[in-house]
């Protein structure tokens, strides 16, 4: 069971239609679509009844552990399409040090730095270079924090796409440098993520690529769906009380919401549904502002601050779909600041030996406040999302150095 589609069935595909996520305005599958007339994100909508029929506990016990066991909630039709580089099923882990040290119980975090390019953008990106692939696109843009415009790289390479790349001046070095050496093309801009994005708008006519700005095109979040999926088959067909979610464009949040409902409609889960709760940094809060206000649309964010790049989102088209994945489940928006990210990210490694992302750290960091301010319980089930590999982040310097020609201090050792 080590190839990435081991047990896929070939073909069997049940998309009926996609939907404005606003107006619910039908379109047709099996073209190329991005936003709806509404100028909203569209859905992907299944046939869930033969859904039903087709993907049971048993069909999947045969299938590779990635992501594509879920074939029939995914939306390629043809398997020879799907552009593969591995999207293994990625771990659960407890935390019994900190637990311990919180007198809390339940704490978990789901380890998406496991995935190709380090971070979950490769499950949304695989989908949507897959479905490029399968509906005739050759160029493809996107404007990107850094993690995006890596797995769109890699994913385009590997379906012989053409990448063109727009990130903030600030990017992290390492992800410009992965998206170059990946095959891109790639520009740093001086403006935020939403100015990249009016330059990949801007271009579109001119340079015949498509747009693949976050939930501007339908299938990033179905990819990125399957983190619910996947948490609620590893949690034995059931949801965890709460799910911490570090928050940019939310495909994640939305996506996983849109799991669980699809999950329930063919039987293999029942209602019950986690509290959705989207982390965002103080500096960069607008779904925060937007969910304290009561607002069903967020304003946007102006000079957005923090170091967590991956959540630095002034603005999302899919901003009341997030809202409405919050409110609907009874969670909550919380902002955490960069100091509190910084702790948390060292408190994990040290105590842990987890090296979160800082993303991910700041859902930590969300949790130990909601500890304390009563929103969540000590013994409640909560998932963490630690979206990225912490490798790919500065990291503190370490210098102590040793001269083998010395006599060696073993006992300076003990209290280094
Ligand atoms: C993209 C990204 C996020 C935000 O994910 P969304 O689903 O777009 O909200 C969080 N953390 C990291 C590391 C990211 O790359």
């Amino acid at each position: 069971m080590y190839e990435a589609l081991h047990g896929i069935p070939e073909s069997e595909t049940f998309v009926t239609h996609l939907e404005c996520g606003y107006t619910g305005e039908r379109y047709d599958a099996d073209r190329l679509h991005n936003l709806s007339n509404a100028g909203k994100p569209l859905l992907v909508r299944y046939d869930l009844g033969a859904v039903r029929a087709a993907l049971t506990r048993d069909a999947l016990a045969q299938r590779a552990p990635t992501m594509w066991r879920y074939r029939e909630l995914l939306p390629v039709r043809s398997t020879a399409n799907i552009v593969t580089l591995g999207e293994t099923m990625t771990p659960v882990l407890g935390c019994p040090t900190v637990e311990r040290s919180l007198g809390a119980s339940g704490l978990l975090v789901k380890d998406e730095g496991r995935l190709p390019t380090g971070s979950f953008k490769a499950r949304g990106l695989v989908m949507a270079v897959s479905m490029a692939k399968e509906l005739g696109v050759k160029r493809m843009a996107m404007p990107t924090n850094g993690n995006a415009g890596a797995a769109l790289a890699a994913y385009c390479r590997r379906a012989g796409l053409e990448a063109y790349v727009f990130c903030p001046a600030d990017t992290p070095e390492v992800n410009v440098r992965e998206i170059a050496l990946q095959g891109a093309k790639v520009w740093r801009v001086n403006g935020y993520i939403d100015d990249c994005g009016k330059i990949v708008g801007g271009g579109t006519a001119e340079m015949g690529w498509f747009d693949t700005s976050t939930l501007k095109e339908p299938y990033r979040i179905e990819g990125k769906k399957t983190m619910g999926l996947e948490l609620a088959e590893q949690l034995g067909w059931r949801v965890p009380d709460v799910i911490l979610y570090p928050t940019g464009g939310g495909t994640g949040l939305i996506g996983m919401w849109k799991a669980f409902d699809e999950l329930e409609k063919i039987g293999l889960i029942g209602s019950k549904r986690p509290r959705m709760v989207a982390v965002q940094a103080t500096g960069c809060a607008p779904m925060v502002r937007a969910w304290e206000a009561g607002e069903e649309h967020a304003t946007r964010w102006e000079d957005a601050q923090t170091i967590a790049m991956g959540i630095r989102v002034p603005q999302a088209v899919g901003d009341f779909l997030i809202l409405r994945a919050v409110r609907e489940s009874g969670g909550f928006a919380i902002a955490v600041d960069d100091a509190a990210i910084e702790a948390a990210q060292t408190e994990m490694a040290r105590e842990e030996g987890l090296l979160l992302c800082p993303e991910g750290a700041a859902t930590y960091a969300a949790y130990k406040a909601a500890l304390l301010d009563g929103r969540i319980r000590k013994d409640e089930e909560a998932v963490l999302f630690n979206c990225a590999t912490g490798l790919k982040y500065p990291m503190p310097p370490a210098q102590q150095a040793i001269d083998r020609m010395q006599p060696i201090d073993y006992t300076a050792m003990k209290r280094a």
